[in-house]
């Protein structure tokens, strides 16, 4: 019997605020190993890694790629090497590349590293040790850390996935405005939707395909398969130079970083979770437009954010009184706030007990303890003290989702139309 081996190589921290982007030196790498006639085995994989991690340039994102294993091997580990050493940002202080092959069994205990390194911090020295431990071969630039996150993107299994497709830029252009036809973008998105997804933002009239730094890409178009993102490329109109595009399989909109928690006080500061609460207090706008309120269970209570970037996405939160009970889903920053991506209405306290209306229409006012209530303005009383219940309408609905908009959400977010809500 034949056994296929396989060479997985892993690749992190490439680029800084200023430049590059690492899914751009991995097409550059899958040119030269096509030039050679080295093929991938599957897509390239754009792993999101956490959301909190310190180091990372925007999205936290590593590359990794899967060859045979076969007498070509060693070219395509040099070819690597060469473009990491060659298209990488040193200059950036926090640009500190690493790379990473791997031609074993990806096993549980890899996996299980690559879960931490999407809920957890992870040292450079621990990567290090892990990797060895495993048996990859590990190359390290500067600090090397992006040795964390290339053990994770080669590791890490893809039970869900999406793909993006990514469009380069010719260099001359970087860090100029990106020539492309938003009504081009409106029609892909027409035409395409929901099988792409996150590329305008209505509310806001934002193009999200469209990166805001100087980065080679052009567009990125995300969405649940391949074909359509062909067919969304075929849209999309620009008036600039494509000098290469690539497909990659990624962790992207999939909640991968989710973590259920039973209690709030099961929750840890850095960590990403959805838990369910009853919320205290009626949310309230503070300065620089972030709103805020508490939710609590048994366990505890947490203070929940939705921040100003999630602009209309406060209006709903607005709409939320306390005694609601609601499973929010997002993650605990800075602030130890709870960063809301989206909840989930359980249960809407829709009563509230008001004083009786008297016959002439005008609400009534307590008489006194046990005394009932009486009108002010004509004078009749009624002798039960009891508050009557009045339904209140809102517009919140028991078990519907309510999510931020496409412009605020993480590249982690799995947003609504990704879930099956039937
Ligand atoms: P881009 O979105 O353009 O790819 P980026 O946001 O991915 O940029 P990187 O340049 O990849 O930023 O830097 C992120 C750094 O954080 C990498 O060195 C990566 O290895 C490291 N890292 C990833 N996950 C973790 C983690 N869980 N703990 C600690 N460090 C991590």
């Amino acid at each position: 019997m034949v056994v296929i081996k396989y060479l997985y190589i892993g690749i992190d921290d490439t680029d800084s605020p200023d430049g590059m982007c690492t899914t751009y030196l991995a097409s550059q790498i899958i040119n030269k190993f096509k030039d050679n006639g080295i093929e991938l085995v599957d897509y390239p994989h754009l792993i999101r890694l956490n959301p909190f991690a310190r180091f990372k340039t925007r999205g936290n994102g590593g590359v990794s790629l899967k060859i045979l294993n076969d007498d070509k091997a060693d070219f395509a580990r040099q070819i690597v090497l060469d473009e990491v050493e060659k298209l990488s940002m040193f200059d950036c202080d926090n640009t500190n590349p690493g790379v990473i092959f791997y031609d074993g069994e990806i096993t549980k205990e890899m996996e299980d590293y690559a879960f931490r390194a999407i809920y957890e911090f992870i040292t450079i020295e621990e990567a290090d040790e892990f990797g060895k431990s495993v048996g990859c071969e590990i190359h390290k630039f500067k600090k090397g850390r992006g040795i964390i996150g290339s053990i994770a993107a080669i590791s890490l299994p893809l039970s869900d996935c999406t793909y993006e497709l990514l469009a380069y830029r010719s260099s001359e252009n970087y860090g100029t405005k990106r020539q492309i036809d938003y009504d081009s973008v409106y029609l892909m998105d027409e035409k395409t939707f929901p099988d792409t997804f996150e590329n305008i933002d209505y509310s806001e009239d934002y193009i999200a395909i469209e990166p805001k730094t100087p980065c080679p890409v052009l567009y990125g178009i995300r969405s649940n398969n391949v074909d359509a993102l062909h067919l969304a490329k075929s849209i999309v109109k620009v008036n600039e130079p494509i000098v290469d595009w690539c497909i990659f399989k990624t962790n992207q909109h999939t909640d991968m970083h989710i973590q259920k928690a039973d209690r709030i006080s099961d929750m840890n500061q850095f960590g990403c979770y959805e838990v369910v609460g009853e919320v205290k207090n009626k949310p309230k706008i503070i300065d620089g437009g972030h709103m805020f309120f508490l939710i609590s269970d048994d366990s505890g209570e947490i203070e929940c954010g939705a921040y100003e970037p999630t602009k209309n996405f406060r209006k709903t939160v607005s709409h939320l009184r306390p005694g609601d009970i609601i499973k929010v889903f997002g993650g605990i920053g800075e602030q130890n706030t709870f960063n809301i991506e989206k909840f989930q209405m359980l249960k809407l306290n829709d009563i509230e007990y008001k004083n009786p209306v008297c016959e002439c229409g005008k609400r009534m006012t307590s008489a006194g303890k046990n005394k009932g209530f009486k009108c002010k303005r004509c004078g009749n009383k009624v002798e039960s003290s009891k508050k009557v219940p009045i339904v209140i309408t809102r517009n919140l609905k028991n078990s519907k989702f309510y999510e931020t908009p496409v412009s605020a959400r993480r590249h982690l977010s799995k947003p609504l139309c990704r879930m099956d809500l039937n």
